[in-house]
């Protein structure tokens, strides 16, 4: 049993890097301690005919410890299961209770579920929901997985969820002093970004629009949500 500052739950390898890598590396520049829990393989994410989900679940696993480690994440936690694959259901539930009473962080960070009239993947729309229910109250409740407790996984008490992807976001992250560390780290997604050749613009320009109203250059942007005490 360890306790993290932030953990970060993702569907995919590389969504962390995209939407809150600057975030992430300010965070640990500041010596926080962060995990990363990725929930699917990515075995989905390619267009190469000569590409096999084997193959591909292998350097997608590789390209994301790169990508952590370039923004200073301290662990990486693979759950593997199928790339578009994820269902709300009692056990993908219970598999995040179990791993947020592991690592105890004090803030959830996952895709917001509610973005509203965009293209989301499903993915992420499962995520985001397992995620808050999991946190709360599943994570905290004493009387809530009498298994889980007799093995060890105490109740866990997170004080902060952050949504990104959020359409009505309610914090922005300055990320003006890590958007570089940012690029590098979405770089080692090669089998992702490889083929964008316009990738820092297009990343540049999203994260100064999220900044539009602050008296900072770029952000991230994200719903938060205090948890109850
Ligand atoms: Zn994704």
């Amino acid at each position: 049993m360890s306790s993290y500052y932030l953990m970060a739950i993702a569907a995919h390898p590389d969504d962390t890097e995209f939407a809150i890598g600057g975030t992430v590396a300010r965070l640990a520049g500041e010596g926080k301690d962060i995990i990363y829990v990725i929930a699917t393989d990515g075995s989905k994410g390619s267009n190469d005919p000569k590409m096999t989900p084997s193959r591909l679940v292998e350097i997608r696993k590789k390209e994301q410890r790169a990508a952590a480690k370039v923004l200073g994440v301290k662990e990486v936690v693979f759950l593997r299961h199928e790339d578009q694959g994820l269902e709300d259901t009692p056990k993908f539930r219970k598999e995040i209770v179990r791993i947020v009473r592991q690592y105890q962080p004090e803030i959830v960070a996952t895709s917001d579920p509610y973005a509203r009239y965009v293209v989301q993947h499903r993915d992420h729309r499962i995520i985001g929901r397992v995620v808050l229910d999991a946190i709360f109250p599943g994570a905290r409740d004493r009387l809530a997985y009498p298994d889980l407790l007799s093995e060890g996984f105490m109740p866990h008490k997170v004080k902060q969820a952050l949504l990104w992807g959020a359409s009505e976001p309610n914090y922005y992250s300055d990320i003006t002093g890590t958007f570089d560390q940012k690029m590098k780290a979405l770089r080692c997604h090669i089998s992702q970004v490889g083929h964008m050749i316009d990738l820092e613009s297009m990343m540049r320009q999203r994260n100064k629009k999220f900044a539009k109203d602050q008296l900072f250059e770029m952000a991230e942007t994200f719903h938060r949500i205090d948890m109850p005490k």
